[in-house]
């Protein structure tokens, strides 16, 4: 499909609206920048694997359990009810990615983000199999020969295991890893287990290994909106025209003043190696991740020809147009503001939380129930929480106004970031004086291992009307 178009010269252009998928051969780079990136991905990679696996007295460090309605994150057990602070996690992640973003750019996009990641381990996959870009090419370009399929099924191969092996780790988060690998090894597995198993293999590898920079370009929300976060001083790459222009190509040993030309020159070895396939020199663009690649291959070739510096680097909009740099912005300022707020108020919730937790729910469907002999008995659920990492056992007790006797379990054990319902009942006897229509009651549980872990919870106990009590004799 295709429609017309004017250029700026006034001439009429055919424009086609869907672009054919150009096919994006990054060429091997190396560089300062390049191998604080491959330290990156092999300590981000390390950490992604080895999660599952990380106990500390027993307990794993991160594990979203849903059967058991249990999220751990670094060893901290939260309970059902206390998802809120999950939420307070992910808002200070996002806000992290904001303070990001306003500071360095796309720093997470070039660097951290997942995508990102299995992409640049897929392409180091690819090049050790089938060789750098100009030898993908030319086997891309040749009719299929046993040489050719060897290497795209040994690739294929290679791809699909890293994509299981993701897939099995991610899985670990959700589940005991050490029971699904034996499970996995015997094929002991439900059809939803296949499912979720098959499912993240198949979206690493399909958005990671065969898409690439395509997810980037079209189909995450956060490289649409991160534009509008950047400002004048935000880390952006950039290409320093006023050195590197007029480009062109020259002897090695000449002068390029005596050519007329600048330091370009125009080797489009920073096109090469670009992961998204863009020319920086044509100024910021949305494609662009950050990755610096583009800035060690024009060092490489900077210091071959003796020009000095980079033309290509780590710059902002107000650094290039010459005016002062600033690190300290009032927007940077303000976010930083709110995520420091929000972390320390998170963390002092945590390291001030209570290892567990009661709540008090009355019985629904009647006020009380009145026997016989002038008895009156009220009926409670006990809802106790153990946040903790370990069983416990509760003691529970109760204070009031009145006197009234107990009627329930006095120890309940609750297994670690678990919950129970304890039902238990309240009893004015007949012979006691009835006191108010409506009285206080006060229910406590305390840890039988720890006795300063302690949770009390209010509620009322209701009996009749004097009057009507009085008129029933
Ligand atoms: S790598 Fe440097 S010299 Fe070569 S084309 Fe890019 S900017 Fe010009
Ligand atoms: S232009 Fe440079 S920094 Fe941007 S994506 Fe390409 S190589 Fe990476």
């Amino acid at each position: 499909m295709s429609t017309e178009g004017e250029t700026k010269s006034g001439a009429t252009e055919t424009v086609d609206l869907y672009e054919k998928w150009r096919r994006i051969y990054p060429e091997w780079v190396t560089g300062g920048f390049q191998t604080w990136r491959r330290i990156t991905l092999v300590f981000l990679l390390a950490f992604f694997y080895a999660g599952p696996w990380l106990r500390w007295d027993g307990q794993p460090g991160a594990r979203f359990d849903l059967a058991e309605r249990r999220f751990t994150v670094f060893w901290q057990t939260f309970a059902p009810d206390e998802f809120v602070l999950l939420a307070w996690l992910l808002a200070i992640l996002a806000l992290g990615l904001f303070v990001a973003t306003i500071a360095a750019g796309r720093v997470f996009c070039g660097w951290v983000c997942p995508q990102t990641v299995w992409t640049n381990a897929y392409l180091i996959i690819e090049r050790y199999i089938e060789g750098d870009r100009v030898e993908r090419q030319r086997r891309d370009k040749k009719p299929w020969t046993g040489d050719w399929m060897l290497k795209k099924a040994m690739k294929l191969t290679a791809w699909a295991l890293v994509a299981f092996s993701i897939s099995i780790t991610f899985v670990g988060y959700f589940t005991e890893i050490r029971e699904l690998l034996p499970r996995i090894a015997t094929l002991d597995l439900t059809r939803w287990e296949i499912v979720f198993l098959l499912l993240p293999a198949a979206g690493s590898f399909f958005f990671s290994a065969i898409l690439r920079e395509q997810v980037c370009f079209h189909m995450c929300p956060y490289a649409r909106f991160q534009s509008v976060m950047l400002d004048r001083d935000s880390l952006i790459i950039s290409y320093d025209e006023s050195r590197a222009e007029p480009r062109g190509h020259r002897p090695r040993r000449a002068d390029p003043a005596e050519l007329g030309l600048g330091q370009c020159i125009d080797c489009d070895r920073c096109v090469r190696v670009c992961p998204t396939g863009i020319d920086i020199r044509d100024g910021l663009q949305y494609q662009c991740i950050g990755c610096a690649a583009c800035v060690d291959a024009c060092t490489d070739v900077m210091s071959q020809m003796g020009y000095g510096e980079s033309l290509v680097r780590y710059s902002s909009e107000n650094r290039d147009e010459g005016l002062p740099g600033r690190w300290v912005r009032p927007r940077l300022v303000g976010y930083a503001t709110i995520m420091t707020a929000i972390v320390t108020l998170f963390a002092v919730t945590v390291a001030t939380r209570l290892p567990l937790d009661l709540d008090v729910i009355r019985d629904r469907n009647r006020l009380y129930r009145e026997s016989w002999d002038g008895s009156v008995e009220n009926v409670y659920s006990l809802r106790i929480s153990n946040r903790a990492d370990t069983p416990q056992e509760y003691a529970i007790d109760f204070d009031s106004e009145v006197p009234l006797e107990y009627r329930g379990d006095r120890v309940v054990s609750v297994p670690p970031g678990d919950m129970r319902i304890v039902p238990v009942s309240l009893l004015r006897a007949a012979e006691t004086p009835p006191g108010e229509t409506v009285s206080d009651v006060e229910f406590t549980i305390r840890s039988e291992a720890d006795e300063r872990a302690v949770a009390r919870a209010s509620s009322v106990f209701h009996q009749p009307k004097r009057a009507e009590r009085e008129a029933r004799g």
